[in-house]
């Protein structure tokens, strides 16, 4: 049999920490691996595979899809992009849509239209205030916009015209804005950076201060977007309106898809000015409409409430029997644990080998992303071989 991790070595590029297993297929909450070994998925491909892996809605649009046309471009109108953005400005408090192919072209994209609208409309302003621990994505600029350091370090100098501030603190987006900024950039919950939920009233206070200042509010929604924290968008949980939000991951229910919305008043490009080869193409886009028609029509959001309240319920309860869990925080089915140290790659490796596929977000925390349509049974097979792990781990601490 091939190793496939051998071939990894020789002809990838070093740039994943992998997990060692060669997933082959996968079917709802489940994947398995190239020797037969099934795992329960709560990483869910970072979210992206919302309705599980190989959903029979998307895995049929894709298929006639590819029947009928693949992709053309831009040149021409398609109809599956015009469904798509007919459907996400429908149920959306957002006006326009343009389409790329990942979660940092939609970033990317969402700041030069921010730029745009600062050079029509501000003076010339191109500053973007974004926050530390967030996450925006890999290209050079984006780099810029994540407020981590190591995601800047290897590639000094990076692009300027953004300032990273602390999160959840209006007062630091206050003393960071001047006549230079043109928007402030944030996610609803931040994701990657360790499932941290501001407080209630932070969104609303910033887009008091947006408005007070005439600048834009960005919403990066490619993590909490389509359905993720138990609304069809993460905004909707915090009652207010961004003017442009930016969607990825679950959005094309598997296959790269990407967005952003804008309201009209900040839909500023002209023709010409943004563009993609890819972005929009039919084959994506009719994914991208099966995906969302199933998620509203299904109240796929309303049961990422539920099964969210019930996963965050019993992590409480594994907090409170083992005494390193310091914290178990999570809105709909975006949820993290965090430990009093650094065993968050032990413990993953560990769930790993009795059958559940977990990401370590941090050394020290978890985060749980399943599939929207998770049932409880999957959520309580999960638990248990945590709670076996975590008994493991505990017998371990008390032994040193
Ligand atoms: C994953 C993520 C991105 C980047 O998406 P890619 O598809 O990897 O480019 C951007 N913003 C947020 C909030 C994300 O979670």
């Amino acid at each position: 049999m091939t190793d496939w991790q051998e071939l990894e070595k020789k002809y990838f590029m070093s740039t994943f920490k992998r997990m060692p297993v060669t997933l082959v297929q996968g079917r709802g909450t489940l994947v398995w691996d190239d020797e037969g070994n099934e795992y329960l998925d709560f990483t869910a491909g970072w979210g992206v595979n919302c309705l599980g892996h190989c959903h029979p809605a998307v895995v049929n649009a894709i298929k006639e899809q590819s029947k009928t046309l693949i992709q053309t471009s831009n040149q021409f109108y398609t109809i599956p992009q015009l469904e798509l953005a007919e459907l996400l400005v429908e149920h959306s408090c957002l006006d326009k849509a343009f389409f790329c192919n990942s979660g940092v072209e939609a970033t990317e994209g969402a700041v030069k239209l921010a730029r745009k609208y600062g050079k029509l409309h501000l003076n010339g302003a191109y500053e973007v205030i974004t926050t530390f621990d967030s996450f925006h994505g890999r290209t050079l600029a984006m780099t810029a916009a994540t407020g981590q350091r190591k995601f800047q370090e290897p590639y000094v100098p990076v692009p300027e015209g953004f300032i990273n501030v602390a999160y959840n603190n209006i007062d630091a987006i206050k003393a960071a804005t001047n006549s230079k900024t043109c928007a402030v950039m944030l996610e609803p919950i931040q994701g990657e950076g360790g499932v941290n939920i501001p407080a209630g009233d932070y969104l609303k206070k910033v887009r008091a201060w947006c408005d007070e200042k005439g600048i834009l509010l960005i919403l990066d929604e490619v993590q909490t977007g389509i359905g993720r924290l138990g609304t069809l968008f993460g905004y909707e949980q915090f009652r207010v309106e961004p003017d442009i939000i930016t969607l990825g991951k679950g959005l094309g229910g598997g296959v790269p898809l990407g967005a952003f919305l804008s309201k009209d008043k900040s839909s500023v490009f002209a023709p010409g000015e943004h563009g993609s080869t890819f972005g929009g193409n039919p084959l994506t886009c009719a994914a991208g409409c099966a995906t969302v028609k199933y998620v509203i029509e299904n109240d796929i959001p309303g049961k990422a409430r539920e099964s969210g309240e019930y996963l965050l319920s019993e992590l409480k309860k594994l907090k409170s029997t083992f005494k390193f869990i310091v914290d178990a925080r999570g809105r709909g089915l975006l949820a993290a644990i965090q430990f009093e140290s650094d065993i968050s790659d032990n413990v993953v490796q560990s769930c790993l080998k009795r059958g559940l596929l977990l990401n370590p977000v941090k050394p020290n925390a978890i985060r749980f992303m399943p599939p929207l349509n998770i049932t409880s049974s999957d959520i309580n097979e999960a638990i248990m071989i945590l709670d076996t792990v975590l008994a493991e781990v505990g017998k371990g601490k008390r032994g040193t």
